[in-house]
């Protein structure tokens, strides 16, 4: 884990992690993970997207399943803190500020799996976020990830890789970068983060 870089801000704190990663690096379960075993309670934002819904994928859990003019309402609405079309699919996804204030006014962390686009959009406007990267060793075991995973076809799996490449370009502009070759050493370093920067909330 690389601390990038260490902002300082007069904001007020601010409980967030923005988690990014290419396709096949493991986010799903990485987050399913961190949900189950932080030390401190949190709670996953939930976005809006126009993609279709997948097999056992439920409306309001998993996401905030719209249709293209729904969602083009709220983007006209400014109801969302960023958006994006990820991965040149076609479909557009993005984190409605009503979920942020939700999660915010319970007193939990606020958790984010985005796109590298929408992760800088949010660093910018909460520089004290907790951004975390996460990578798998190598292009090549993204790949083999990627195929493993089954659900997705030779062309989406191409433009994914591509789209990983591009993203790891990004990664230094996070605070952090796990690795996730072990899934246990890796939700533990996330936990030990969070738990690390709420204990400085208080000092
Ligand atoms: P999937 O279609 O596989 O569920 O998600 C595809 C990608 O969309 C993921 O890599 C995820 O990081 C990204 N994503 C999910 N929700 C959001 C969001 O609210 N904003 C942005 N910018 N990306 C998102």
């Amino acid at each position: 884990m690389t601390e990038e870089t260490s902002k300082e801000t007069a904001a007020p704190p601010c409980r967030m992690v923005v988690l990014s990663g290419p396709s096949g690096s493991g986010k799903t379960t990485i987050v399913e993970r961190i949900l189950k075993d932080s030390p401190v309670p949190i709670q996953m934002a939930v976005s809006a997207t126009t993609r279709p819904k997948r097999v056992g994928e439920i409306d309001g859990k998993h996401y905030h399943f719209m249709t293209s003019d729904e969602f083009e309402s709220h983007r006209v609405a400014d109801d969302f803190v960023e958006c994006a079309e990820v991965h040149r699919s076609g479909f557009w996804y993005g984190t409605l500020k009503s979920e942020l204030a939700r999660i915010q006014e319970s007193g939990s962390w606020v958790l984010l799996e985005i796109d590298v686009e929408g992760a800088l959009k949010l660093m910018d406007l909460y520089p004290d976020a907790v951004s975390i990267f996460l990578q798998t060793p190598s292009v090549d075991e993204y790949e083999r990830r990627l195929r493993n995973r089954g659900t997705e076809l030779d062309e989406v799996i191409q433009r994914r890789l591509r789209t990983a490449k591009e993203e790891l370009k990004s990664s230094d502009r996070y605070r952090y970068r796990v690795i996730n070759d072990d899934l246990d050493r890796a939700v533990g370093e996330i936990c030990t983060l969070l738990k690390d920067t709420e204990k400085n909330f208080h000092a």
